[in-house]
């Protein structure tokens, strides 16, 4: 059994700077898959910044904060988010 993994260190601070940003976001669908959607868009502008893990390691909050271009990621996500809201993977439902 392998005992390190690789992990994207972009993903990780994907994942997390999304979730700050939805809440206050004005968006047309936040649902799982337009997250997603958003996720993957800002993924693809970012460099992949691996690095090995022990399987299971949770970075903690210290090391996220190192990031120096955390302000780039949420720059990222921002378009993305507008790019999905402008061309939602799935039709929207009428309110
Ligand atoms: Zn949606």
């Amino acid at each position: 059994m392998h005992m390190y993994e690789f992990k994207n260190f972009s993903e990780v601070m994907v994942e997390r700077i999304l979730k700050d940003y939805l809440p206050q976001a004005n968006l047309p669908c936040k649902c799982e898959k337009c997250q997603a959607d958003i996720a993957a868009f800002a993924l693809n502008r970012l460099p992949p910044r691996y690095y090995v893990s022990l399987r299971g390691e949770v970075l903690t909050n210290f090391e996220a904060q190192m990031v120096p271009d955390k302000a780039r990621v949420l720059a990222e996500i921002v378009a993305a988010a507008q790019v999905v809201a402008a061309y939602p993977s799935h039709p929207l439902e009428e309110k």
